[in-house]
């Protein structure tokens, strides 16, 4: 059996990000830039107050010596004329200052007199002015190919002037979810039946990992059904299948895969909970088989899927969404697999995320998620951790 970071690399090898597309920068947020996205103006565009007060002739300033106020500039304006040696204009913050004027003299420091304005003392060129270019020019470059636009990127783009990015177009990820138990969400209980949580979960991981998600619904344990559904899952860029990958006699996920070409790259992993996971591919369709047990679907979801959804919006270094920690009590992995533990996470006294594994654990154990925040992960070769032990933690 292979381990995580083998099965891992053997998904993201060669992944190419997906083609582009341009969209509104409005519904940019969490994307990956394709083409360079670049400042269609000079930051600032033009000659700026700082200040609300006049734009003068800073050579004209010396303490208490009256200008006269000639004209003025609110914000959005832009000056009638040039500023007289011996004058001064009235400005608000942000309005372009007049030609001729090269300092701002605050209103704080003013004395404004019948038409005129007096400063307390000289003012050196530039004082309080904003010039044009002076954080950008036109062209810059503000978000490379492969960058992710977080929200200080689309502020500055939309202060650019960037109306429109060229981003990694949205992976179409497909769902089947296969068993002849499930009862739908809040359904009334019935006799050998449980309640399906899967298909929702790769919903909701699946959505936050930027995939755009094709639900085929619950398709029974039946061999001609799912061949059926598989074949049309196929049609898009990543094709997840729930339940059906081991060899009981009512699982018929592997032979439809094998039926329709898909090609297996593996299948089992050291991973605990998850060990049944399947992954081959058809053309460029990435297809994964999921463990029915709930837990495994979560985990195998998070650590195999999500990263691959990533890469495929562009996102070169995508990884499973792991952040460092400590153990509060002893834990271990079991069977020999790596073993991903239901944990409560809370900030230690020092700001590290202490995880407490719950103490029921099990890939069927669906309560003890709701006592869980995320899974801290005990490696396969680690032996038992001790408490305080620094461990890697799964945060959902
Ligand atoms: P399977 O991988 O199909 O053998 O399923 C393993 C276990 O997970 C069985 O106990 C199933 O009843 C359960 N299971 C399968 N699919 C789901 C699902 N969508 N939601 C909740 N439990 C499931
Ligand atoms: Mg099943």
């Amino acid at each position: 059996m292979i381990s995580i970071d083998e099965a891992l690399d053997l998904v993201l090898s060669g992944l190419a990000p997906l083609s582009g597309e341009r969209v509104s920068l409005a519904d940019a947020a969490g994307r990956v830039v394709a083409e360079p996205a670049a400042s269609a103006v000079d930051l600032p565009p033009f000659d700026r107050s700082a200040m609300d007060g006049y734009a003068v002739r800073a050579a004209d300033t010396a303490p208490g010596v009256p200008l006269r106020l000639a004209g003025g500039v609110a914000a959005g304006e832009v000056a009638a004329a040039t500023l007289e040696p011996g004058t001064a204009a009235r400005v608000s913050t942000g309005a372009a200052i007049p030609p001729g004027a090269d300092a701002i003299l605050q209103s704080e420091l003013a004395v404004e007199r019948d038409g005129t304005v007096a400063p307390e003392r000289a003012l050196a060129p530039g004082t309080h002015v904003r010039f044009r270019g002076e954080d950008v020019t036109a062209g810059t470059v503000l978000a490379p190919p492969g960058s992710v636009l977080t929200l200080p990127r689309i502020s500055a783009l939309a202060s650019a002037g960037v109306g429109e990015v060229a981003v990694h177009r949205r992976p179409r990820l497909h769902l089947i979810v296969t068993g002849s138990e499930l009862l739908p969400l809040g359904a009334p209980p019935e006799p050998g039946k449980i309640h399906e949580s899967n298909g929702l979960m790769v919903r909701l991981l699946a959505g936050r990992a930027g995939a755009d998600v094709t639900d085929h619904g619950v398709i029974g344990d039946d061999r001609e059904a799912t061949i059926a559904a598989v074949e049309t899952g196929l049609g898009g860029d990543v094709l997840v299948v729930s339940g059906g990958v081991s060899v009981g006699p009512h699982d018929h996920v592997k032979p439809a895969f094998e039926a329709c070409g898909v090609e297996e790259v593996f299948w089992r992993v050291r991973i605990k909970p998850g060990k049944p996971i399947w992954f081959g591919r058809r053309g460029d369709t990435l297809v994964f088989g999921l463990p029915g047990n709930p837990l495994s679907t979560i985990v195998c979801f998070s650590v195999f899927i999500a990263p691959a959804l990533r890469r495929l919006q562009g996102e070169h270094d995508a990884r499973p969404n792991y952040c460092a920690g400590r153990l509060t009590t002893p834990a271990s992995a079991s069977d020999g697999r790596t073993t991903f533990l239901t944990a409560a996470l809370r900030p230690g006294a020092d700001g590290v995320l202490e995880a407490t594994p719950t103490e029921r654990q099990g890939s069927h154990m669906t309560g003890a998620l709701g006592e869980s925040d995320g899974f801290v992960i005990a490696p396969d070769q680690a032996g038992e951790l001790p408490a305080g032990a620094p461990v890697d933690i799964l945060t959902l």
